[in-house]
């Protein structure tokens, strides 16, 4: 299967944070990656691939060297597998002028109106009754087919709609799943979720259901150089980081690959990047090696953080809306993102590192920084570089349209990505 090709799966698959971890302990373990609980003692051993699925919307995966000394360091990438979207509230199911619709809440920074007019579908987990009430059940749920959708209104009835339109998250955007009728249950969505599960609606306790949108990954473009699908943002990274980290055969040191959840909320949560399980889990390894809590200290000196996460390329019809001299025409290569406030994590002596990979191995790279006077966005490097003080890089794939429901990128920046982390864990 080609580097694209694998891609495409990981987009259509990965439909939640939750799903987003299943596949890839699918691909890991497929290349021999043996899974750990954080419970328990580990005997790890030299040239041992390992992987720990914490609360399942978080996945680590690392990879001992066989020729691993205590101060060789480590070799982390961290990416994110959550995506802006709509939640599904408790008691979501309402009838609203002849239709029935779900009350819904949205998680990230949402471009609402890119979700109008879409084939939307639903997938999370469930969670279930059980017999010891502290270890309820927990099912993960892909209904696959297009179930909701979330009209937008003619244009005939609001001819100022090009200049703007307000969108409220709790009155425009609001989905249907139906027309209403005396024979549809109240609580026929509920009652498709527990069909789909081959379980009661009363066995349902919780769950934390996403929408997302439909539609298939797609080439365009002339030469068919432009990819356009959902949730670029970021399963570009969790795929370049999954490739790379199972070809990467450097022997010495410590290779670690990350997907965390809560990305595009803050990272402020236990399966998020600003929790302190990657140290405690780094320390874990060491100590697990017979190694002691100052070797794992020590050896931070000369250990690397990549966060990979998407960056902006540079549009057309918006050219005043980028920097002047530090702009990225999709297809460049992927992208190295620098800030001085350090809302990207990046310094130059990382950025010298990764310019000297790419020469030596041939990858092409553009370096990406803010207009001034744009804010801009931020993502989780500086946040864990701050729980891990180790030396950290941003960078990732330019896209256009970050946090639209279909984003765009550059075919030949994502085989740049992937060389880069194939790169980054062999030499
Ligand atoms: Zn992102």
């Amino acid at each position: 299967m080609s580097h694209m090709e694998k891609l495409f799966e990981l987009l259509e698959n990965a439909t939640s944070q939750f799903h987003a971890v299943l596949e890839t302990k699918k691909q890991l373990t497929a290349q021999g990656f043996e899974e750990l609980h954080l419970k328990d003692n580990w005997k790890l051993e030299k040239g041992g691939k390992y992987l720990l699925d914490h609360h399942g919307s978080t996945i680590f995966a690392f990879v001992i060297g066989e020729e691993f000394e205590a101060e060789d360091g480590f070799r982390i990438a961290a990416a994110h597998g959550d995506f802006p979207g709509f939640r599904i509230k408790p008691n979501a199911e309402m009838e609203v002028g002849g239709y029935r619709q779900l009350n819904t809440e949205t998680y990230g920074g949402v471009n609402l109106a890119s979700w109008l007019d879409r084939p939307l579908s639903v997938a999370g987990r469930v969670v279930l009754k059980s017999d010891d009430v502290f270890k309820p059940e927990v099912r993960l749920i892909d209904l696959k087919r297009p179930v909701l959708l979330i009209p937008n209104i003619a244009i005939h009835m609001n001819r100022e709609m090009n200049k703007g339109t307000e969108l409220r998250k709790q009155v425009e955007m609001l989905p249907v799943y139906s027309t209403a009728s005396e024979e549809l249950s109240k609580e026929a969505f509920l009652e498709c979720i527990a069909k789909e599960l081959g379980v009661e609606a009363s066995d349902i306790l919780d769950y934390e259901l996403n929408i997302y949108n439909a539609d298939k990954p797609s080439m365009v473009g002339l030469t068919e150089e432009f990819v356009c699908a959902p949730r670029l943002d970021n399963l570009t990274s969790a795929q370049a980081l999954i490739t790379g980290i199972a070809d990467g055969t450097r022997k010495k040191g410590l290779n670690m690959m990350v997907v965390f959840d809560h990305e595009e909320i803050g990272s402020r949560s236990k399966q998020g990047a600003c929790s302190t399980l990657l140290p405690h889990l780094l320390e874990k390894i060491y100590l697990s090696l017979g190694l002691t809590g100052i070797d794992f200290k020590n050896a931070l000196e000369d250990s690397l953080l990549m966060s990979v996460d998407v960056s902006h390329a540079y549009h057309p019809n918006y050219g005043a809306k980028y920097d002047l001299t530090n702009r990225h025409v999709l297809n460049q290569g992927f992208a190295i993102k620098a800030a001085c406030d350090q809302s990207y994590a990046t310094d130059s002596e990382t950025i010298a590192i990764i310019q000297q990979i790419c020469e030596k191995e041939g990858i092409a790279y553009k370096k990406f920084l803010k207009h001034s006077d744009s804010p801009g966005g931020g993502t989780l490097g500086a946040i864990a570089s701050a729980m891990l003080p180790i030396r950290t890089a941003d960078i990732g794939v330019p896209l256009w349209a970050m946090h639209s429901s279909r984003e765009t990128m550059g075919a030949k920046d994502y085989e740049a990505l992937v060389a880069f982390m194939t790169a980054y864990y062999k030499l």
